[in-house]
Protein backbone atom coordinates (compact mmCIF):
# COMPACT_ATOMS: atom_id res chain seq x y z
CA UNK A 1 0.00 0.00 0.00
CA UNK A 2 1.30 3.49 -0.75
CA UNK A 3 0.89 5.69 2.15
CA UNK A 4 0.02 9.33 2.55
CA UNK A 5 3.10 11.78 3.73
CA UNK A 6 2.18 13.59 7.16
CA UNK A 7 3.84 15.59 9.68
CA UNK A 8 7.39 14.01 8.21
CA UNK A 9 6.00 10.92 8.10
CA UNK A 10 4.88 8.07 5.79
CA UNK A 11 1.55 6.81 7.18
CA UNK A 12 -0.58 3.85 6.87
CA UNK A 13 -4.40 3.96 6.77
CA UNK A 14 -7.33 1.30 7.47
CA UNK A 15 -8.57 1.54 3.95
CA UNK A 16 -7.37 1.76 0.97
CA UNK A 17 -7.96 2.40 -3.31
CA UNK A 18 -7.24 0.70 -6.18
CA UNK A 19 -6.07 2.36 -8.94
CA UNK A 20 -6.69 1.27 -12.27
CA UNK A 21 -5.70 1.98 -15.61
CA UNK A 22 -8.83 3.32 -17.63
CA UNK A 23 -7.07 2.11 -21.05
CA UNK A 24 -6.85 -1.66 -19.77
CA UNK A 25 -8.59 -2.19 -16.45
CA UNK A 26 -7.27 -5.18 -15.93
CA UNK A 27 -3.62 -3.66 -15.18
CA UNK A 28 -3.79 -2.33 -11.74
CA UNK A 29 -1.09 0.66 -10.88
CA UNK A 30 -1.38 0.11 -7.07
CA UNK A 31 -2.83 0.61 -4.28
CA UNK A 32 -3.23 3.83 -2.41
CA UNK A 33 -3.77 4.71 1.66
CA UNK A 34 -6.83 6.59 2.03
CA UNK A 35 -6.50 9.00 4.78
CA UNK A 36 -8.59 9.18 7.57
CA UNK A 37 -10.38 12.20 9.20
CA UNK A 38 -8.32 11.49 12.20
CA UNK A 39 -5.12 11.82 9.93
CA UNK A 40 -6.40 14.17 8.14
CA UNK A 41 -6.64 16.73 10.75
CA UNK A 42 -2.90 15.12 11.95
CA UNK A 43 -1.86 16.77 8.47
CA UNK A 44 -3.33 20.08 9.49
CA UNK A 45 -2.25 20.19 12.92
CA UNK A 46 1.49 19.79 11.63
CA UNK A 47 0.82 22.13 8.97
CA UNK A 48 -0.02 24.40 11.60
CA UNK A 49 2.60 23.77 13.85
CA UNK A 50 5.50 24.21 11.14
CA UNK A 51 4.06 27.69 9.96
CA UNK A 52 6.09 30.07 11.93
CA UNK A 53 9.53 28.15 10.99
CA UNK A 54 8.84 28.04 7.33
CA UNK A 55 6.99 31.21 6.34
CA UNK A 56 10.47 32.85 8.07
CA UNK A 57 12.79 30.46 6.76
CA UNK A 58 15.66 32.02 4.42
CA UNK A 59 14.46 32.22 0.87
CA UNK A 60 17.80 30.94 -0.38
CA UNK A 61 16.90 27.58 0.89
CA UNK A 62 13.05 27.80 -0.17
CA UNK A 63 14.11 28.82 -3.71
CA UNK A 64 16.97 26.15 -3.98
CA UNK A 65 14.46 23.58 -2.56
CA UNK A 66 11.63 24.62 -5.14
CA UNK A 67 14.35 24.61 -8.03
CA UNK A 68 15.51 21.35 -7.00
CA UNK A 69 11.50 19.91 -7.10
CA UNK A 70 11.52 21.26 -10.73
CA UNK A 71 14.66 19.62 -11.52
CA UNK A 72 13.97 16.61 -10.40
CA UNK A 73 10.73 16.39 -12.12
CA UNK A 74 12.66 17.22 -15.31
CA UNK A 75 14.93 14.49 -14.94
CA UNK A 76 12.25 11.84 -14.27
CA UNK A 77 9.60 13.51 -16.55
CA UNK A 78 9.65 10.11 -19.24
CA UNK A 79 8.99 8.19 -16.06
CA UNK A 80 6.50 10.31 -14.97
CA UNK A 81 4.29 11.14 -17.80
CA UNK A 82 4.17 7.26 -18.37
CA UNK A 83 2.33 7.07 -14.89
CA UNK A 84 0.31 9.80 -15.66
CA UNK A 85 -0.48 8.82 -18.79
CA UNK A 86 -1.37 5.43 -17.66
CA UNK A 87 -3.89 6.66 -14.92
CA UNK A 88 -5.22 9.48 -15.93
CA UNK A 89 -5.86 8.15 -19.86
CA UNK A 90 -4.20 10.94 -21.59
CA UNK A 91 -1.46 10.09 -24.32
CA UNK A 92 1.85 9.66 -23.66
CA UNK A 93 3.54 12.99 -25.23
CA UNK A 94 0.56 14.54 -23.54
CA UNK A 95 1.61 12.91 -20.36
CA UNK A 96 5.36 13.71 -20.44
CA UNK A 97 4.34 17.73 -21.36
CA UNK A 98 2.48 17.78 -18.02
CA UNK A 99 5.43 16.60 -16.34
CA UNK A 100 7.87 18.98 -17.96
CA UNK A 101 5.28 21.93 -17.75
CA UNK A 102 5.20 20.90 -13.78
CA UNK A 103 8.96 20.71 -13.66
CA UNK A 104 9.07 24.77 -15.03
CA UNK A 105 6.15 25.21 -12.59
CA UNK A 106 8.37 24.69 -9.23
CA UNK A 107 11.39 26.29 -11.28
CA UNK A 108 9.47 29.77 -12.02
CA UNK A 109 8.42 29.75 -7.91
CA UNK A 110 11.90 29.22 -7.12
CA UNK A 111 12.80 32.36 -8.38
CA UNK A 112 9.78 34.10 -7.39
CA UNK A 113 11.10 33.76 -4.17
CA UNK A 114 13.68 35.62 -4.79
CA UNK A 115 11.84 38.61 -6.62
CA UNK A 116 9.14 39.21 -3.21
CA UNK A 117 9.00 43.23 -2.64
CA UNK A 118 7.04 45.61 -0.77
CA UNK A 119 6.23 49.21 -1.02
CA UNK A 120 7.77 52.18 0.76
CA UNK A 121 5.90 55.34 1.61
CA UNK A 122 6.40 58.92 3.58
CA UNK A 123 3.46 58.70 6.34
CA UNK A 124 0.88 61.75 6.28
CA UNK A 125 1.79 62.04 9.60
CA UNK A 126 5.58 63.80 9.75
CA UNK A 127 7.98 61.56 10.89
CA UNK A 128 7.31 57.99 10.43
CA UNK A 129 7.79 56.09 7.66
CA UNK A 130 5.42 53.09 6.05
CA UNK A 131 6.18 49.68 4.37
CA UNK A 132 3.87 47.34 2.82
CA UNK A 133 5.37 43.83 2.54
CA UNK A 134 3.41 40.53 1.77
CA UNK A 135 3.55 37.60 4.31
CA UNK A 136 2.10 34.18 4.12
CA UNK A 137 -1.26 33.10 5.04
CA UNK A 138 -0.68 29.85 7.07
CA UNK A 139 -1.97 26.51 6.03
CA UNK A 140 -3.07 26.09 2.62
CA UNK A 141 -5.75 23.40 1.84
CA UNK A 142 -5.25 22.33 -1.64
CA UNK A 143 -7.89 20.21 -3.50
CA UNK A 144 -7.32 18.92 -7.38
CA UNK A 145 -9.10 17.46 -9.88
CA UNK A 146 -8.34 14.43 -11.77
CA UNK A 147 -7.62 15.80 -15.41
CA UNK A 148 -3.89 16.89 -14.75
CA UNK A 149 -2.72 14.97 -11.84
CA UNK A 150 0.39 17.33 -11.80
CA UNK A 151 0.21 20.29 -13.57
CA UNK A 152 -2.52 21.57 -11.67
CA UNK A 153 -0.85 20.59 -8.21
CA UNK A 154 2.50 21.69 -9.02
CA UNK A 155 0.46 25.16 -9.64
CA UNK A 156 -0.75 25.51 -6.29
CA UNK A 157 1.88 23.98 -4.54
CA UNK A 158 4.96 25.43 -5.75
CA UNK A 159 3.19 29.44 -5.09
CA UNK A 160 2.06 27.75 -1.49
CA UNK A 161 5.69 26.44 -0.32
CA UNK A 162 7.19 29.45 -1.99
CA UNK A 163 5.31 32.28 -0.29
CA UNK A 164 5.96 31.05 2.91
CA UNK A 165 2.56 29.06 3.34
CA UNK A 166 2.55 24.90 4.89
CA UNK A 167 0.44 23.07 2.28
CA UNK A 168 -2.29 20.07 2.83
CA UNK A 169 -2.35 18.30 -0.32
CA UNK A 170 -5.29 16.39 -1.48
CA UNK A 171 -5.15 14.84 -4.81
CA UNK A 172 -8.18 13.25 -6.54
CA UNK A 173 -9.06 9.84 -5.56
CA UNK A 174 -8.85 9.08 -9.51
CA UNK A 175 -5.29 9.82 -9.73
CA UNK A 176 -2.90 8.85 -6.46
CA UNK A 177 0.08 7.76 -8.11
CA UNK A 178 1.08 10.54 -9.76
CA UNK A 179 0.29 12.70 -6.90
CA UNK A 180 2.12 10.13 -4.73
CA UNK A 181 5.35 10.20 -7.11
CA UNK A 182 5.55 14.17 -6.43
CA UNK A 183 5.27 13.88 -2.98
CA UNK A 184 8.25 11.47 -3.00
CA UNK A 185 10.21 14.32 -4.89
CA UNK A 186 9.26 17.24 -2.76
CA UNK A 187 9.98 14.78 0.43
CA UNK A 188 13.19 13.89 -0.99
CA UNK A 189 13.75 17.58 -1.33
CA UNK A 190 14.33 17.64 2.33
CA UNK A 191 11.23 19.19 2.75
CA UNK A 192 10.94 20.31 6.80
CA UNK A 193 8.49 18.35 8.92
CA UNK A 194 4.87 19.40 8.57
CA UNK A 195 5.63 22.06 5.67
CA UNK A 196 3.45 19.81 3.08
CA UNK A 197 1.26 16.90 3.61
CA UNK A 198 -0.32 14.38 1.10
CA UNK A 199 -3.57 13.15 2.42
CA UNK A 200 -5.32 10.90 -0.53
CA UNK A 201 -8.46 9.94 0.06
CA UNK A 202 -12.93 11.29 -0.96
CA UNK A 203 -13.80 14.25 -0.77
CA UNK A 204 -16.61 14.10 1.96
CA UNK A 205 -13.74 12.89 4.11
CA UNK A 206 -10.49 14.56 3.65
CA UNK A 207 -11.89 17.25 1.49
CA UNK A 208 -14.67 18.55 3.87
CA UNK A 209 -11.98 18.41 6.43
CA UNK A 210 -9.62 20.59 5.47
CA UNK A 211 -12.32 23.02 4.18
CA UNK A 212 -14.07 23.03 7.45
CA UNK A 213 -10.97 23.36 9.26
CA UNK A 214 -10.32 26.20 11.86
CA UNK A 215 -7.00 26.01 11.15
CA UNK A 216 -7.00 26.37 6.95
CA UNK A 217 -6.38 29.59 5.98
CA UNK A 218 -6.34 29.33 2.55
CA UNK A 219 -8.25 26.72 0.40
CA UNK A 220 -7.69 26.49 -2.87
CA UNK A 221 -9.92 24.08 -5.01
CA UNK A 222 -10.21 23.49 -8.44
CA UNK A 223 -12.66 20.89 -9.76
CA UNK A 224 -16.40 21.06 -10.67
CA UNK A 225 -18.28 24.05 -10.12
CA UNK A 226 -21.14 21.60 -8.10
CA UNK A 227 -18.39 20.50 -5.48
CA UNK A 228 -17.02 24.02 -5.91
CA UNK A 229 -20.11 26.04 -4.93
CA UNK A 230 -20.01 23.60 -1.54
CA UNK A 231 -16.61 24.50 -1.30
CA UNK A 232 -17.09 27.68 -1.42
CA UNK A 233 -20.02 28.26 1.23
CA UNK A 234 -18.44 26.01 3.99
CA UNK A 235 -15.04 28.10 3.38
CA UNK A 236 -16.93 31.64 3.23
CA UNK A 237 -18.40 31.04 5.99
CA UNK A 238 -15.89 30.62 8.20
CA UNK A 239 -14.01 33.51 6.63
CA UNK A 240 -11.05 31.40 5.22
CA UNK A 241 -9.38 32.91 1.81
CA UNK A 242 -10.94 31.08 -0.95
CA UNK A 243 -9.86 30.65 -4.48
CA UNK A 244 -11.86 28.22 -6.93
CA UNK A 245 -11.64 27.56 -10.59
CA UNK A 246 -13.96 25.31 -12.59
CA UNK A 247 -15.72 24.33 -15.16
CA UNK A 248 -16.06 25.76 -18.83
CA UNK A 249 -18.26 25.77 -22.19
CA UNK A 250 -15.33 27.28 -24.32
CA UNK A 251 -16.64 28.98 -27.32
CA UNK A 252 -14.18 28.60 -30.48
CA UNK A 253 -15.61 31.22 -33.12
CA UNK A 254 -14.52 30.33 -36.66
CA UNK A 255 -15.31 33.40 -38.59
CA UNK A 256 -15.50 33.52 -42.83
CA UNK A 257 -12.36 34.79 -43.49
CA UNK A 258 -10.12 32.19 -41.47
CA UNK A 259 -7.64 29.76 -42.93
CA UNK A 260 -9.78 26.81 -42.85
CA UNK A 261 -6.54 24.16 -42.24
CA UNK A 262 -5.86 26.19 -38.75
CA UNK A 263 -9.42 26.82 -37.94
CA UNK A 264 -9.27 22.72 -38.05
CA UNK A 265 -6.72 22.28 -36.12
CA UNK A 266 -7.85 25.00 -33.43
CA UNK A 267 -10.79 22.90 -33.56
CA UNK A 268 -9.49 18.85 -33.09
CA UNK A 269 -6.86 20.05 -30.74
CA UNK A 270 -9.06 22.30 -28.27
CA UNK A 271 -12.48 19.78 -28.54
CA UNK A 272 -10.36 16.70 -28.48
CA UNK A 273 -7.09 16.25 -27.21
CA UNK A 274 -6.69 15.14 -23.73
CA UNK A 275 -9.72 13.41 -25.07
CA UNK A 276 -11.80 16.43 -24.26
CA UNK A 277 -11.70 16.36 -20.77
CA UNK A 278 -9.75 20.12 -20.11
CA UNK A 279 -11.56 23.19 -17.99
CA UNK A 280 -10.39 24.62 -21.64
CA UNK A 281 -11.88 22.47 -24.11
CA UNK A 282 -13.51 23.98 -26.94
CA UNK A 283 -16.38 22.03 -26.73
CA UNK A 284 -18.57 24.84 -28.55
CA UNK A 285 -17.23 25.08 -32.26
CA UNK A 286 -19.54 28.48 -33.56
CA UNK A 287 -19.08 28.80 -37.07
CA UNK A 288 -20.14 31.96 -39.47
CA UNK A 289 -22.28 30.49 -42.72
CA UNK A 290 -20.03 31.76 -45.43
CA UNK A 291 -17.10 29.01 -44.30
CA UNK A 292 -19.31 26.33 -42.28
CA UNK A 293 -20.72 23.27 -44.70
CA UNK A 294 -15.94 23.75 -46.02
CA UNK A 295 -15.60 23.11 -42.14
CA UNK A 296 -17.56 20.60 -40.95
CA UNK A 297 -16.58 18.16 -43.95
CA UNK A 298 -13.26 19.22 -43.29
CA UNK A 299 -13.43 18.32 -39.51
CA UNK A 300 -15.16 14.64 -40.65
CA UNK A 301 -12.55 14.42 -42.90
CA UNK A 302 -9.87 15.31 -40.00
CA UNK A 303 -11.55 13.17 -37.13
CA UNK A 304 -11.73 10.19 -39.14
CA UNK A 305 -8.19 9.71 -39.14
CA UNK A 306 -7.64 10.61 -35.15
CA UNK A 307 -6.79 7.25 -33.81
CA UNK A 308 -8.54 6.57 -30.21
CA UNK A 309 -6.29 3.70 -28.43
CA UNK A 310 -4.39 3.21 -25.31
CA UNK A 311 -2.83 6.21 -23.70
CA UNK A 312 0.40 4.35 -23.85
CA UNK A 313 0.51 3.03 -27.64
CA UNK A 314 2.46 4.88 -30.29
CA UNK A 315 0.45 7.11 -32.72
CA UNK A 316 -2.54 7.17 -30.43
CA UNK A 317 -4.18 10.54 -30.67
CA UNK A 318 -6.91 10.59 -28.10
CA UNK A 319 -6.68 7.98 -25.26
CA UNK A 320 -9.62 6.32 -23.12
CA UNK A 321 -12.24 8.29 -20.81
CA UNK A 322 -11.12 8.38 -17.33
CA UNK A 323 -13.82 5.73 -15.51
CA UNK A 324 -17.00 4.15 -16.12
CA UNK A 325 -18.97 7.14 -14.22
CA UNK A 326 -17.28 10.06 -16.86
CA UNK A 327 -17.90 7.39 -19.72
CA UNK A 328 -21.48 7.08 -18.85
CA UNK A 329 -22.27 10.74 -18.37
CA UNK A 330 -20.48 11.37 -21.93
CA UNK A 331 -23.00 8.49 -23.19
CA UNK A 332 -25.87 10.20 -21.99
CA UNK A 333 -25.28 13.31 -23.40
CA UNK A 334 -25.28 12.05 -26.61
CA UNK A 335 -28.57 10.32 -25.81
CA UNK A 336 -29.42 14.33 -24.78
CA UNK A 337 -28.23 15.79 -28.20
CA UNK A 338 -29.75 13.31 -30.44
CA UNK A 339 -33.03 13.85 -27.98
CA UNK A 340 -32.86 17.87 -28.40
CA UNK A 341 -32.81 17.05 -32.60
CA UNK A 342 -28.59 17.93 -32.76
CA UNK A 343 -27.06 15.92 -35.88
CA UNK A 344 -24.49 13.56 -35.04
CA UNK A 345 -21.78 13.97 -37.88
CA UNK A 346 -19.22 12.18 -36.49
CA UNK A 347 -18.02 9.41 -34.04
CA UNK A 348 -19.70 9.41 -30.46
CA UNK A 349 -19.18 5.41 -30.43
CA UNK A 350 -17.72 3.54 -27.76
CA UNK A 351 -15.14 1.14 -29.35
CA UNK A 352 -13.17 -1.83 -27.94
CA UNK A 353 -9.46 -1.89 -28.62
CA UNK A 354 -6.57 -4.88 -27.54
CA UNK A 355 -7.10 -4.04 -23.76
CA UNK A 356 -9.96 -3.66 -21.89
CA UNK A 357 -10.66 0.30 -21.59
CA UNK A 358 -13.01 2.97 -21.42
CA UNK A 359 -13.07 4.21 -25.27
CA UNK A 360 -14.99 6.75 -26.79
CA UNK A 361 -14.63 7.82 -30.55
CA UNK A 362 -14.64 12.07 -30.66
CA UNK A 363 -18.00 12.98 -31.54
CA UNK A 364 -19.11 16.17 -33.37
CA UNK A 365 -22.81 17.47 -33.05
CA UNK A 366 -23.80 19.91 -36.15
CA UNK A 367 -27.46 21.84 -36.48
CA UNK A 368 -27.41 22.74 -33.01
CA UNK A 369 -28.91 26.26 -31.54
CA UNK A 370 -26.94 27.48 -28.30
CA UNK A 371 -29.47 26.83 -26.11
CA UNK A 372 -29.63 23.00 -25.83
CA UNK A 373 -28.55 21.28 -22.74
CA UNK A 374 -25.22 19.90 -25.05
CA UNK A 375 -24.33 23.64 -25.48
CA UNK A 376 -25.11 24.97 -22.01
CA UNK A 377 -23.69 22.21 -19.68
CA UNK A 378 -19.86 20.96 -19.16
CA UNK A 379 -19.71 17.12 -20.73
CA UNK A 380 -16.22 17.35 -19.57
CA UNK A 381 -15.72 14.41 -22.94
CA UNK A 382 -14.50 14.01 -26.65
CA UNK A 383 -17.83 15.71 -27.80
CA UNK A 384 -18.06 19.12 -29.58
CA UNK A 385 -20.67 20.40 -30.91
CA UNK A 386 -21.52 23.55 -34.37
CA UNK A 387 -23.45 25.97 -33.59
CA UNK A 388 -24.03 27.78 -37.03
CA UNK A 389 -24.34 32.14 -36.71
CA UNK A 390 -25.16 34.45 -39.72
CA UNK A 391 -22.24 37.17 -38.53
CA UNK A 392 -19.43 37.80 -35.93
CA UNK A 393 -22.29 39.86 -34.06
CA UNK A 394 -24.28 36.98 -33.72
CA UNK A 395 -21.16 34.71 -32.72
CA UNK A 396 -19.64 37.39 -30.47
CA UNK A 397 -23.35 37.18 -28.65
CA UNK A 398 -23.35 33.44 -28.64
CA UNK A 399 -20.32 32.31 -27.66
CA UNK A 400 -21.34 35.32 -24.16
CA UNK A 401 -24.85 33.17 -24.07
CA UNK A 402 -23.26 30.82 -21.26
CA UNK A 403 -22.86 30.44 -17.51
CA UNK A 404 -19.57 29.92 -18.17
CA UNK A 405 -16.33 32.17 -18.75
CA UNK A 406 -13.07 30.34 -18.66
CA UNK A 407 -11.70 30.25 -22.12
CA UNK A 408 -12.38 31.00 -25.96
CA UNK A 409 -10.96 31.46 -29.46
CA UNK A 410 -11.80 33.01 -32.35
CA UNK A 411 -10.04 31.65 -35.87
CA UNK A 412 -9.80 34.86 -38.56
CA UNK A 413 -7.73 36.90 -40.44
CA UNK A 414 -8.88 40.31 -39.63
CA UNK A 415 -7.12 42.05 -36.88
CA UNK A 416 -10.52 43.97 -36.94
CA UNK A 417 -12.97 41.31 -35.55
CA UNK A 418 -9.81 39.74 -33.49
CA UNK A 419 -9.38 43.03 -31.41
CA UNK A 420 -13.13 43.44 -30.75
CA UNK A 421 -13.50 39.72 -29.72
CA UNK A 422 -10.31 40.26 -27.11
CA UNK A 423 -12.24 43.17 -25.79
CA UNK A 424 -15.73 41.92 -25.90
CA UNK A 425 -15.68 38.08 -24.91
CA UNK A 426 -16.46 37.36 -21.56
CA UNK A 427 -14.10 35.18 -20.41
CA UNK A 428 -10.60 34.99 -18.56
CA UNK A 429 -8.43 33.95 -21.59
CA UNK A 430 -8.85 34.45 -25.30
CA UNK A 431 -6.97 32.55 -28.04
CA UNK A 432 -6.36 34.61 -31.70
CA UNK A 433 -5.69 31.89 -33.97
CA UNK A 434 -5.01 28.95 -31.62
CA UNK A 435 -6.97 26.30 -29.89
CA UNK A 436 -8.57 27.22 -26.52
CA UNK A 437 -6.50 24.82 -24.44
CA UNK A 438 -2.91 24.86 -23.92
CA UNK A 439 -1.69 27.81 -21.23
CA UNK A 440 1.72 29.10 -20.52
CA UNK A 441 3.20 28.55 -16.86
CA UNK A 442 4.29 32.29 -16.13
CA UNK A 443 1.24 34.28 -16.89
CA UNK A 444 -2.09 34.14 -14.78
CA UNK A 445 -4.79 31.66 -15.46
CA UNK A 446 -8.78 31.72 -14.41
CA UNK A 447 -11.74 32.78 -15.50
CA UNK A 448 -15.12 34.65 -15.14
CA UNK A 449 -18.45 34.41 -14.27
CA UNK A 450 -18.90 30.75 -13.17
CA UNK A 451 -15.89 29.33 -14.16
CA UNK A 452 -14.04 30.52 -11.04
CA UNK A 453 -13.92 32.58 -8.05
CA UNK A 454 -11.05 34.56 -6.38
CA UNK A 455 -7.62 35.66 -7.02
CA UNK A 456 -5.93 34.32 -10.19
CA UNK A 457 -3.51 31.31 -10.26
CA UNK A 458 -0.12 31.05 -11.90
CA UNK A 459 2.45 33.60 -12.72
CA UNK A 460 3.79 36.41 -10.81
CA UNK A 461 -0.30 36.45 -9.91
CA UNK A 462 -0.28 33.55 -7.65
CA UNK A 463 1.45 36.11 -4.85
CA UNK A 464 -1.99 37.23 -4.11
CA UNK A 465 -3.80 34.51 -3.06
CA UNK A 466 -0.64 32.72 -1.38
CA UNK A 467 -0.09 36.37 0.66
CA UNK A 468 -1.50 38.64 3.35
CA UNK A 469 -0.75 42.44 3.02
CA UNK A 470 0.77 43.72 5.76
CA UNK A 471 1.39 47.37 6.82
CA UNK A 472 4.22 48.87 9.03
CA UNK A 473 4.38 52.16 10.67
CA UNK A 474 7.76 53.09 12.22
CA UNK A 475 8.54 56.08 13.81
CA UNK A 476 12.27 56.73 13.95
P1 LIG B 1 -14.93 17.31 -8.59
O1 LIG B 1 -15.60 18.58 -8.25
O2 LIG B 1 -15.75 16.07 -8.62
O3 LIG B 1 -13.75 17.00 -7.56
C1 LIG B 1 -12.70 17.93 -7.35
C2 LIG B 1 -12.06 17.64 -6.00
O4 LIG B 1 -12.98 17.99 -4.96
C3 LIG B 1 -11.69 16.18 -5.77
O5 LIG B 1 -10.44 16.11 -5.12
C4 LIG B 1 -12.80 15.70 -4.85
O6 LIG B 1 -12.42 14.60 -4.05
C5 LIG B 1 -13.03 16.93 -4.01
N1 LIG B 1 -14.33 16.98 -3.33
C6 LIG B 1 -15.48 16.37 -3.67
N2 LIG B 1 -16.44 16.66 -2.76
C7 LIG B 1 -15.89 17.47 -1.84
C8 LIG B 1 -16.37 18.10 -0.66
N3 LIG B 1 -17.63 17.96 -0.26
N4 LIG B 1 -15.53 18.88 0.04
C9 LIG B 1 -14.26 19.07 -0.37
N5 LIG B 1 -13.73 18.47 -1.46
C10 LIG B 1 -14.54 17.68 -2.20
O7 LIG B 1 -14.19 17.54 -9.98
P2 LIG B 1 -13.40 16.47 -10.87
O8 LIG B 1 -14.41 15.56 -11.50
O9 LIG B 1 -12.28 15.87 -10.13
O10 LIG B 1 -12.75 17.40 -12.01
C11 LIG B 1 -13.42 17.79 -13.17
C12 LIG B 1 -13.91 19.22 -13.07
O11 LIG B 1 -12.80 20.07 -12.79
C13 LIG B 1 -14.51 19.75 -14.36
O12 LIG B 1 -15.67 20.49 -14.06
C14 LIG B 1 -13.43 20.68 -14.90
O13 LIG B 1 -13.89 21.70 -15.74
C15 LIG B 1 -12.83 21.20 -13.65
N6 LIG B 1 -11.48 21.72 -13.87
C16 LIG B 1 -11.28 23.07 -13.84
C17 LIG B 1 -10.02 23.60 -14.08
C18 LIG B 1 -9.77 25.07 -14.02
O14 LIG B 1 -8.64 25.47 -13.80
N7 LIG B 1 -10.78 25.91 -14.21
C19 LIG B 1 -8.96 22.74 -14.35
C20 LIG B 1 -9.18 21.37 -14.37
C21 LIG B 1 -10.46 20.87 -14.12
Amino acid sequence: MKKNFIGGEWLESDHAIDNINPSDTSDLIGTYALASIAQTQQAIDAAHTAFPSWSRSPIQQRSEMLDNIGNEILARKQQLGELLSREEGKTLPEGIGEATRAAHIFKFFGAQVLRQKGDFFDSVRPGIDVTVTRTGVGVAGLILPWNFPIAIPAWKIAPALAYGNCVVFKPSELVPATAHAMAEIIVNAGIPAGVFNLVMGHGESVGATIVNSPKVQAVSFTGSIKTGRSVAASAVARMAKIQLEMGGKNPLVVLDDADLPTAVDCAVQGAFFSTGQRCTASSRLIVTDGIHDRFVKAMVERMSSLVTDHALKAGTDIGPVIDQRQLDQDLKYLQVGLGEGANLAYGGEQVARDAPGFYLTPALFTETDNTMRINQEEIFGPIASVIRVKDYDEALATANDTEFGLSSGVVTTSLKYASDFKRNIQAGISFVNLPTSGVDYHVPFGGTKSSSYGAREQGQYAEEFYTTVKTDYTRA
